[in-house]
C-alpha cells in the first residue's frame, strides 16, 4: 500500500497490521464499553459486541466503489500486492485491538471486567474495508481465528464466487451484500470495476445453498436509489436460500457523506415496510428488528439465531 494512503488511513483511526491488513475499533465496541449499548449483531446473533475485532486483510483493495460506503475509498489499480501472512495478521490484529481498547482503562464509565474482556476478543468481523475475497489466503486466516475459538463473520460483495467455492475454512456467518434489484441500478450505485460483476454475483447466489455455514443476504437500502422492486430482490433470495435476510438502512456517516445526502437515509419504518413486503413474497417472518440501527431480520424462524 502506498505510504500516502497508509497515512490517510491511520488518520482515520486504522491500526495497520502489515502491508495490506488492518484493524479499526468499531463504534459499537466503544459504545458498549462506555454506555452498555450494543450493535444489532449482539442482539440478533448473541455475539459479544465489546469483544469484537473489526478487521480486513486487504483494507486498500476493492473492485467496487459503492456510493453508500462509509470507508475512505480511493482504491488504486495495483500492479503487484504483497499480501500479509494469515498467522501474522491474526497475531498482529489481536495485539492492535488490545492497543485500541487500552485507553478505556481508568475510564469511570467502563468496568474493569468489560475492559479485560475487550482485551481478549472472541469475535472477528472481516468487514472493515476492501473486498476480503481478494485476499488469497482467506480460508487460512479464518482458520487461524477459529482455532483460537473466535467466531468469524465475513462480509463480501459476492463478486468472487470462485474464491468462496475454493475456500477451505468457511466463516461462522457469511454475509453477501445485495444492494440492487437489477444490473442497471447495481452499476450506478455500486460502481463495479469489472463488466461481469453482476453475473458473478448471480453465480455466488447460486453457490450459497451448497456452502456448509450460516448465510445472510444483506440489503443495504438507500432512499431514492434501491428501495422497492421487492419481487426482484425476492427472486435473488430464492436462488440463494439464505438462513437470514437483513434489510438494513443506509446511514449517512463517514466518507459516504461525500457521495450521498441525508435524504438518502431511509427511516426504520421504510426499511420495515420493505422487509414486510419481501418477507410476504418469500414466506419469511420478521424475527427481530433494531430501530436505532434501521435493521430488520427476516428468516424462517427454525434456526437458532444465537452463535454463542
Ligand atoms: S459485529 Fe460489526 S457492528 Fe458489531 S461490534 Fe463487530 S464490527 Fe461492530
Amino acid at each position: 500500500m502506498e505510504e500516502s494512503k497508509r497515512q490517510i488511513l491511520e488518520k482515520h483511526g486504522y491500526a495497520l497490521t502489515g502491508s495490506e491488513s488492518g484493524v479499526k475499533l468499531c463504534h459499537w465496541v466503544r459504545e458498549k464499553l462506555i454506555s452498555g449499548r450494543s450493535c444489532y449483531k449482539e442482539d440478533f446473533y448473541g455475539i459479544q459486541c465489546h469483544r469484537c475485532l473489526q478487521m480486513s486483510p486487504v483494507v486498500d483493495l476493492c473492485n467496487q466503489g459503492c456510493l453508500f460506503c462509509w470507508r475512505y475509498q480511493d482504491y488504486h489499480k495495483r500492479s503487484s500486492v504483497k499480501f500479509d501472512e494469515p498467522e501474522d495478521i491474526m497475531k498482529n490484529s489481536i495485539e492492535a485491538q488490545r492497543e485500541l481498547v487500552s485507553g478505556f482503562r481508568g475510564d469511570d464509565r467502563c468496568s474493569d471486567k468489560m475492559w479485560k474482556e475487550a482485551r481478549d476478543p472472541n469475535q472477528v468481523a472481516i468487514s472493515l474495508a476492501g473486498e476480503p475475497t481478494m485476499y488469497p489466503y482467506l480460508g487460512e486466516l479464518i482458520h487461524e481465528y477459529q482455532r483460537r475459538n473466535m467466531t468469524v463473520f465475513l462480509v463480501t460483495n459476492g463478486t468472487f464466487p470462485k474464491a468462496l467455492e475454493e475456500i477451505d475454512h468457511l466463516p461462522d456467518q457469511l454475509y453477501v451484500t445485495i444492494a440492487a434489484p437489477n444490473e442497471e441500478i447495481y452499476r450506478k450505485l455500486c460502481v463495479p470495476e469489472k463488466k461481469d460483476s453482476w453475473s458473478a454475483i448471480t453465480e455466488t447466489l447460486e453457490l450459497l445453498p451448497s456452502l456448509k455455514t450460516r448465510t445472510t443476504l444483506r440489503h443495504t437500502l438507500v432512499q431514492n436509489w434501491n428501495i422497492g422492486w421487492e419481487s426482484e430482490y425476492a427472486e435473488m433470495v430464492k436462488i440463494a436460500e439464505p438462513d437470514f435476510v437483513e434489510a438494513k438502512g443506509y446511514v449517512f456517516v463517514g466518507d459516504s457523506r461525500r457521495r450521498m445526502n441525508l435524504e438518502n437515509m431511509p427511516s426504520h419504518d421504510t426499511v420495515k415496510e420493505f422487509a414486510k413486503k419481501e418477507g410476504e413474497l418469500l414466506g419469511l417472518k420478521i424475527l427481530a428488528e433494531k430501530r436505532d440501527s434501521r435493521v430488520v431480520l427476516l428468516g424462517v424462524g427454525k434456526m437458532e439465531m444465537k452463535l454463542r
